[in-house]
């Protein structure tokens, strides 16, 4: 595979760019690793988030009712046109400002599948993550994606680690986490200069009832001092409230007055944020 993405490289004129996060997969091995890992349903419509050379794209299109690819960089959008692949839209755009719902519109559920552009994993799985469909949008039922192997980490970090912590609850809230593969920079076309790994996000309703715009601002104050306890680090991050007035909280849900942020997993912070009043 590696001589192939070198040809259309060639014959493209193409340059690779880094600012892009542009590390093409040339392993078709882990490739096929990657779509039996989504554990896609049959006639399943995937959302490919930078497709590149199309790798991915194409073992998708072979057994996808439909593949909707969004790639940034306007250069391969005619490498990837030129493939004709009928099953297979290809859009130029920016993930990060596209319009998911509009974008979306007329699907009943779909899966996201992709090699995520390192520079902006968080904010692309925040985006997908955190997307509620209005009237008869599309759902997004699972998430396997590709990324360094720290953010996979933090993703499914367990409490008390220094991974732990307001990404890791992010998901906790939305998803169930699974591991589908670590993969070596040898896979790469070029050598990206981290490591990677392959992680599955299934969507599942958590039954939850509490304020979600409130619970993860004091999640993210809970975690801005992380040294420090979580009252104080509440306190010195804005948290508009009393020291008693959270003292007090801690004490009547059962949690130690110098507990820390990395003490508490999401249903701490869910009953927290309940009773906080706030
Ligand atoms: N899927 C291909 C593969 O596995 O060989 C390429 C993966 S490469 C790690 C990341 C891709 O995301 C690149 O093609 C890059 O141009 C694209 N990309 C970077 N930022 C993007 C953005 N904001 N929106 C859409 N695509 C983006």
């Amino acid at each position: 595979m590696l001589n192939n993405l070198k040809e259309q490289i060639e014959k493209y004129n193409f340059s690779i760019k880094k600012g892009y996060g542009q590390n093409f997969l040339i392993d078709k091995g882990m490739i096929n690793k990657i779509v039996d890992g989504a554990k896609l349903p049959e006639k399943s419509i995937v959302l490919e988030i930078g497709p590149g050379f199309g790798s991915l794209t194409n073992a998708l299109s072979s057994i996808c009712e439909k593949v909707i690819c969004i790639e940034i960089d306007k250069s391969l959008i005619p490498i990837l046109e030129s493939y004709n692949l009928l099953n297979v839209q290809v859009i130029h755009s920016d993930f990060l400002k596209l319009d998911l719902e509009e974008l979306l519109k007329g699907y009943s559920e779909l899966h996201v599948v992709a090699n995520l552009p390192y520079y902006i994993s968080t904010p692309i799985i925040m985006k997908l993550l955190t997307y509620k469909p209005t009237n008869n949008g599309a759902h997004i039922k699972s998430m396997t994606m590709m990324m360094q192997k720290e953010v996979a980490a933090r993703l499914k970090a367990e409490k008390n680690s220094k991974e732990y912590g307001s990404l890791t609850l992010a998901v906790g809230y939305y998803a169930a986490v699974s591991h589908v593969a670590n993969v070596p920079s040898g896979c790469f076309h070029p050598r990206p200069a981290v490591e990677s790994t392959v992680i599955r996000l299934e969507k599942k309703e958590n039954g939850f009832q509490t304020d979600e715009r409130k619970l993860f601002s004091l999640i993210k104050m809970a975690f801005a001092k992380r040294r420090k306890t979580l009252v104080n680090s509440l306190l010195l991050s804005g948290f508009e409230g009393t020291k008693e007035q959270i003292s007090s909280t801690l004490s009547a849900l059962g949690i130690k007055e110098n507990t820390r942020a990395e003490d508490l997993d999401l249903e701490d912070y869910v009953r927290l944020n309940n009773h906080l009043h706030w």
